[in-house]
């Protein structure tokens, strides 16, 4: 089965991790620090907060960000659940905004209506988390915009866009957002078995998200209420969690980040492969936006009911038994029985389930050799023309 994402595991890898294994630091040591300087480097922006997952880093970029009980946070639905769980975890209340069928981003006009609806309730967000869908980046500058005009925070959900570009700008600059949250998760970019960083270019952010990340703990006398009582004093200053990542992990990463650039050019090559070659066969192919450099996490084409006499569930299965590990991006968030029990329905957000009811992944990964690109086309053109 050729799978639709896979990590590249090379002997650089495991040897930056067998050193990380041998020095005198297994967590909390000096790669944490060398890894979010490389990627906060890498991005051109000030601070990178490095943590277990990516989930971790929405978690406390959203407390950074001051959401709490009874705040209001959108995002879209065409995302993975913790996107939106996140603001959950602090008691906020979550809606959505739908999002456009091409791009399969967050839709511009869309959230103008939202917003302009929402004046008239009063029920404004205190954050917007746009989703960077299959690595390519949301329209951010009038979105951020837009945001700021009515006093909402932005925070970039970008764990599918490490690598990717908008406006000249890396992904991870935060040039229109309070925080942007990488992952890497093993399906993802770049990997560090679990792991996720929060960039922001706000040093009071960065602080705080510092501070969540090891239990609300500060060592740092600069940062202390009263005087140290010695070498060993520390002082709690909130109420954090334990969402460090390792040194083993964070060498991991560093060097990974050294192929970032290859790995993502080479899944832009494979997808303009893809886009030639299913030109004019009858299927949806995943938006472009000028200005944008996407990162092509994922390759996600729309499967039109019926084309070649298939509806796209029996597309799927077809091309899993022929051998290819296609998956489906996403079950809209709201459709999910946890968010249907808040009150969500079908049909709220169309574009969203129009998206998923047609989405099928395709392999997308660095390491797809040209032999195994060849045959995922031939399987789907087959397929498309109904000769399969
Ligand atoms: C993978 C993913 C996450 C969560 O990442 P973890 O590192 O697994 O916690 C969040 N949002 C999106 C869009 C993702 O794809």
């Amino acid at each position: 089965m050729i799978p639709y994402g896979r990590q590249d595991i090379t002997q650089d890898d495991v040897d930056a991790v067998i050193s990380a294994l041998r020095s005198d630091f297994i967590t909390q040591g000096p790669a944490i620090e060398g890894f979010e300087k490389a990627l906060s480097g890498y991005c051109g922006v000030g601070h990178g907060i490095a943590v277990c997952n990516a989930t971790a880093a929405l978690h406390i970029a959203y407390e950074a960000l001051d959401v709490g009980p009874g705040d209001l946070v959108w995002t879209v639905p065409n995302t993975f659940a913790a996107t939106a769980n996140a603001a959950r975890f602090l008691g906020a209340e979550v809606d959505f905004v739908d999002i456009d069928l091409n791009t399969r981003n967050m839709s511009l006009p869309a959230l103008e209506l939202k917003f302009a609806a929402a004046v008239k309730t009063g029920r404004l967000p205190k954050l917007v988390t746009p989703v960077h869908f299959a690595g390519l980046s949301c329209d951010m500058k009038p979105i951020a915009e837009l945001c700021r005009s009515y006093g909402a925070k932005v925070v970039e959900d970008a764990s599918h866009a490490v690598g990717g570009a908008y406006r000249g700008h890396k992904v991870g600059s935060c040039d229109y957002s309070d925080v942007t949250v990488f992952s890497f998760h093993p399906v993802k970019i770049v990997t560090t078995g679990e792991g996720g960083m929060a960039m922001a270019a706000d040093a009071g952010i960065a602080e705080r998200m510092a501070l969540l990340r090891t239990h609300g703990i500060t060592r740092n006398p600069g940062w202390m209420r009263g005087e140290s009582e010695g070498p060993w004093y520390y002082e709690m200053l909130d109420l954090g969690y334990n969402y460090r990542i390792t040194d083993i992990q964070a060498a991991l990463g560093t060097s990974q980040l050294k192929r970032l650039d290859h790995y993502v050019a080479r899944r832009n090559a494979i997808a303009d492969v893809y886009d030639a070659a299913f030109s004019d066969c009858g299927i949806g192919l995943p938006g472009r936006m000028d200005g944008a450099y996407s990162a092509f996490h994922l390759y996600t084409v729309h499967w039109p009911d019926g084309l070649g006499g298939h509806s796209r569930r029996s597309a799927f299965a077809a091309m899993r038994a022929l051998g290819i590990g296609v998956n489906v991006h996403y079950i809209p968030v709201h459709r999910l029985p946890y968010y249907a029990d808040l009150g969500f329905r079908a049909g709220q957000f169309p574009n969203a389930e129009a998206h998923y009811q047609q989405a099928i992944s395709l392999p997308m990964f660095p390491t797809l050799t040209d032999d195994e690109l060849s045959r995922v086309i031939k399987v789907v053109i087959a397929l498309a023309e109904g000769r399969g």
